[in-house]
């Protein structure tokens, strides 16, 4: 099913993102993190692609299909174009269609840590519009498009960057995913913006459950994100407290949840860092909101 149509069913989506197990690891690891997952039935599962220049792009494949075609569970295959050339993306797409994976989460990804890394050759895309216009063109996939609620952290120009996204979206993006935030009031802010402007693609919100300081300053490093003082403080006092801290950082998660949901957002995309049990607190915790909003929509 392609992911587009499931915003079509007028209750919230709620998704998983989970990462391919590193090198050295053997890919069954991964199978503890979806049979986790497969219980909580979310709406599909998506599988990141060499995230941070981790140089796992080809087990992205063999798990979105293992997810589609062993679990039944609907996948969403991340692709970047800076570490892929445009022939490697025909192969990719290749493949997904043999392995019957219907949808692309579009990405420029990440820039490597390589301080002499210059922008790609003309074998590659520069831009992830220029891949969603690729994509587009060579195939029958939903596709989603990355957002960024408080900006992107290479341009501080937030009209600028929702200028760019617009282009993103008018080059055929079904449907956005968040970058995380822990502030919902920036989210709320953005998508009145993008609505003012004509938007009207579902997005959904990337919610990160945190649970230790060391992820959160990780995080603002590589995407910028603000931390509430109110979340700060919480990371501040328990952070050598292990379990008070993923207590907190599990309610702090819930809060931003049930509150987006009851403001009629389109869904929720779960960054579940391969922690299944964390997925599962969540989910009971919203578990009543969610089923309520799921019979109004019956
Ligand atoms: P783009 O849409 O290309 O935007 C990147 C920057 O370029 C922005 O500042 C934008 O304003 C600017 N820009 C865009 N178009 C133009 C233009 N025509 N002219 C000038 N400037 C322009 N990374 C990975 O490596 N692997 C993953 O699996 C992965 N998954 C992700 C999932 C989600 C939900 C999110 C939010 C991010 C993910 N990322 C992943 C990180 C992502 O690759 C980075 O945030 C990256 O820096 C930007 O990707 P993008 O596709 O949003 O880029």
């Amino acid at each position: 099913m392609k992911i587009k149509n499931l915003f079509n069913q007028k209750r919230p989506v709620i998704s998983f993102e989970i990462f391919p197990p590193k090198k050295s690891s053997s890919i069954d690891t991964i199978y503890k993190t979806i049979d986790g997952l497969a219980e909580l039935k979310p709406d599909y599962i998506s599988v990141t692609y060499g995230a941070g220049g981790s140089g796992e792009e080809n087990k992205t494949l063999e798990i979105a299909s293992i997810v589609k075609n062993k679990y039944n569970i609907e996948a969403l295959a991340h692709l970047t174009c800076i570490s892929s050339t445009k022939d490697e993306i025909d192969s990719v797409l290749r493949e997904l269609k043999e392995n019957n994976i219907e949808n692309i989460l579009a990405l420029r990804g990440d820039l490597p840590n390589d301080p002499n890394f210059k922008f790609p050759d003309p074998l590659h895309y520069r831009y992830g519009s220029d891949l969603v216009k690729h994509i587009k063109k060579n195939g029958e996939f939903s596709i989603g498009g990355a957002c960024y609620p408080e900006g992107h952290i290479e341009n501080d120009n937030m009209d600028n960057d929702i200028e760019n996204l617009i282009r993103k979206i008018n080059y055929g993006t079904d449907f956005l995913i968040t970058q995380l935030f822990f502030e919902n009031n920036n989210f709320y802010k953005f998508h009145e913006d993008l609505v003012k402007k004509g938007v009207n693609i579902p997005i959904q919100a990337g919610i990160m459950p945190v649970t230790n300081k060391k992820q959160v300053e990780r995080i603002v490093s590589l995407c910028g994100s603000y931390i509430p003082p109110k979340f700060m403080k919480i990371m501040n006092k328990y952070e050598h407290n292990k379990e008070a801290l993923m207590e907190a950082g599990i309610c702090y998660a819930t809060e931003q949840i049930i509150d987006l949901l009851s403001s009629g957002i389109d869904g929720i995309h779960i960054y579940t860092m391969n922690k299944p049990e964390i997925a599962h607190r969540i989910t009971k915790n919203i578990g009543c909101v969610v089923k309520a909003l799921n019979e109004k929509a019956v």
